[in-house]
């Protein structure tokens, strides 16, 4: 027997893989049985090329657990080691600079055992001791057995083993027992090894019979050696492609359409990627991309990972957008044993990812171009992701403008220039602005759009969820081009022209009408409002409620983006639109000052009596210098002032008394609200009420 140290500088590697790995136990299992896989295929290879002239029998990979002795077994039938094979692969692990380098990656075990090509020792991080029985192929070759403790120490001896190939017995921890349970490994296999291209048997398969489970004769192998991606698209037929995807999401809807990869200039790389139907939830769509090398699961978290510290790494294979494709990528050139934050800065990733870009923009092109008509059907599944990158890569923007759709009311799309066509005429405002409107609610924002239609102007709908990030974008991008809401104003001004020329009432008038409303208006926290009386024409509406884009739209940026919640801690703001020339408007104003101008009469001259003074007071001490003005003086203006708006305020309360007593007044503010879904509850019973007295 020979006895030795395995060639690490640091002291012992052990503890440092156990201690620092402990976040990706499950990873030994696809080290071990990959490499179990690579021994394989490299008898293949050596058959192939008549370098290897025995029997290659059956070729799989068997994983069997032993809870007895609590052991987890990988066995090939690969090339097998020599005993100078294993003293040069396993026994000589040397490195420089170990110490630092756990450090610097301590959390990471991807980035330890890549660069250490401690695949095999991983198998450390669930065992206590691992002996490796291996036969070479090689004629005459004497089985090993190689044994370790998790000391540096190992033995190795001559054995007797009457097949080539390894067998890795692994005596699992006492803290790791888990993984002799069998759907444990069941779990792990189907996760890290569903696509490695040699059968791999874990137990044997299971059959239905008098009731209940029974093991078969069949070995039960649990993967899927010539998955999809590895296939040439020209042998494929569609439901090919559909049958994958159920295989990977059996959870998800049918996909849209698929790009299937295949480059092996300047990278190698396969892959498919699904373009789902993304209704709603852009975070719950991501992580759906899965990352092999050579048919290896690597990782799943194309998205980024949030390191304990609250740092998001992101792998960066894929734009962030693309994270919410699903499928799968297969590169033997992108470094996956390397820690994801050497992924990013990584040459061929940086490749890579500008190929998929393309490619996927290609796709999406050629759709656009080929079936108008299907792509439009498609749109709402897709407008998600493609809003989402353009927002968020302005290369994907340049491609996508092409393409891109708005949607207006009516259900129809049109591209970005198709709509500015569109509208040129007869939306663009004084000032050359191109005004686009939109609704976010066809339903309660139904009167603005009919205002709007009657105008023969066009009307978007903007009711997704990156909507509002896409409004601020466009207008950006587009020369000239304002977004308004169709309820951000009324419907003269959202759109202003020419000067229209109405008859404007004057200000006292105008004063005395928003008193009387604004007076009855509800108060809420939330919520303000605020009157305003304008001549909108006979033929509109005597009341309606506007909202400022310019505070609406802050608003609503500020629930996507941190740092403006200034403006989410904001109340609403609303206009009450009183309209002067609206027949009833003109009747309740009317009514107003028959009602209140006896009570108004003293009030109003008196009023009149003390501005006169005031102007009088003021003109007086205008002429002097400051210092000359005495005090007695001073506190005559004051009180002169301070007397104006006790009026005033004697004033507004006659009028408040007048607007509370008056039905109409609340009436006409219930309509407001009503037509904007606002009227609830008390005040939603108290308009019915009224409205039946009303009809009676
Ligand atoms: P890597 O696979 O990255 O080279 P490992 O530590 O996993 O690193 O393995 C080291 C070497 O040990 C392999 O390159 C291979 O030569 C040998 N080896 C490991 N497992 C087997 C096996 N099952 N059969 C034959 N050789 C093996």
């Amino acid at each position: 027997m020979q006895k030795g140290n395995i060639g690490v500088t640091t002291e012992n590697i052990f503890p440092v893989i156990k201690k620092f790995l402990y976040s990706d136990h499950d990873i030994f299992i696809r080290e071990i049985v990959s490499n179990a896989v690579d021994a394989t295929q490299k008898l293949k290879t050596l058959a192939g090329k008549g370098d290897f002239k025995g029997e290659l029998g059956e070729l799989k990979v068997t994983v069997s657990i032993d809870k007895e002795a609590g052991t987890i077994t990988v066995s090939d039938r690969g090339i097998g080691m020599t005993a100078e094979e294993i003293d040069k692969y396993i026994n000589q692990i040397a490195f420089s600079g170990a110490n630092d380098f756990l450090d610097k990656y301590k959390e990471d075990a991807n980035a330890i055992i890549g660069h250490f090509g401690l695949g095999f020792y991983s198998s450390f991080m669930v065992s206590n001791r691992v002996d490796i029985i291996t036969k070479s192929y090689q004629e005459g070759a004497v089985a090993q057995k190689w044994s370790c403790d998790g000391s540096p120490e190992f033995t190795l001896e001559e054995t007797t083993k009457e097949d080539r190939g390894t067998d890795i017995v692994m005596h699992i921890d006492d803290d790791c027992k888990e993984f002799l349970e069998k759907d444990k490994m069941m779990g792990l296999l189907s996760k890290y090894c569903h696509f490695l291209p040699i059968p791999v048997v874990f137990g044997k398969k299971t059959e239905w019979k008098e009731g209940k489970q029974v093991e078969t004769e069949e070995d039960n192998v649990i993967n899927d050696t010539e998955p999809l991606w590895t296939k040439k698209p020209a042998d494929l037929k569609d439901e090919d492609y559909k049958e994958f995807y159920r295989k990977l999401y059996p959870m998800s809807d049918e996909p849209l359409f698929w790009i299937h990869l295949n480059v092996d200039y300047p990278f190698n790389l396969t892959g498919i990627l699904y373009f789902p139907r993304i209704k709603n939830n852009l975070d719950l769509q991501r992580n759906k991309i899965q990352l092999y090398c050579n048919q290896v699961f690597v990782t799943d978290q194309l998205e980024g990972t949030t390191e304990p510290d609250g740092t998001v790494k992101t792998a960066g294979i894929v734009p962030q957008f693309l994270t919410l494709l699903h499928g799968v990528i297969d590169s033997p050139d992108i470094p996956l044993n390397v820690s994801r934050s050497y992924l990013q800065s990584d040459q061929n990733v940086k490749k890579i990812s500008g190929y998929i870009t393309k490619k996927v923009s290609d796709r999406l092109k050629a759709l656009f171009n080929e079936d108008r008509k299907g792509f439009e059907e498609k749109w709402d599944n897709l407008k998600l992701f493609i809003n989402y990158g353009m927002l968020s890569e302005e290369d994907f923007y340049d491609k996508a403008k092409a393409y891109a759709l708005l949607k207006d009311v009516d259900g129809k799309y049109y591209t970005f220039d198709e709509y500015q066509t569109l509208i040129k005429d007869n939306q663009t405002n004084k000032e050359g602005q191109l005004v686009y409107l939109y609704a976010q609610d066809p339903e309660s924002q139904y009167t603005y759009i009919q205002a709007a239609k009657d105008k023969g102007y066009n009307v978007l709908l903007m009711n997704g969820q990156l909507d509002t990030p896409l409004i601020s974008m466009l207008e950006r991008k587009l020369e000239k081009t304002t977004f308004t809401r169709v309820d951000a104003d009324v419907i003269d001004r959202l759109i202003q022209k020419e000067e229209t020329k109405r008859d404007v009432l004057e200000a006292e008038r105008s004063d005395r009408l928003s008193t009387i409303f604004n007076s009855q208006m509800p108060r809420t926290d939330k919520l303000e409002f605020h009157v305003e009386a304008q001549a909108l024409g006979e033929d509109a509406l005597p009341v309606m409620l506007t909202q400022s884009e310019y505070m609406r739209r802050m608003k609503e940026m500020s629930r996507l983006q941190p740092g403006m919640n200034f403006y989410g801690e904001m109340p609403d703001m609303m206009t009450l639109v009183l309209n002067t020339d609206a027949p009833l408007i003109k009747s309740v104003l009317e009514d107003s000052e028959k009602e209140t101008s006896e009570q108004l009469r003293p009030i109003e001259a008196e009023i009149k009596g003390l501005t006169a003074r005031q102007s009088v007071l003021r003109q007086e001490q205008g002429k002097k210098k400051a210092e000359e003005i005495t005090q007695e003086e001073k506190d005559d203006l004051k009180k002169c002032g301070d007397d104006i708006q006790a009026e005033r305020d004697k004033k507004n309360e006659i009028l408040s008394a007048y607007g509370k007593q008056s039905e109409r007044v609340h009436q006409l503010i219930d309509l407001a609200l009503l037509q904007n879904g606002m009227l609830r509850g008390e005040a939603l019973t108290k308009f019915v009420k009224r409205s039946v007295e009303f009809i009676k």
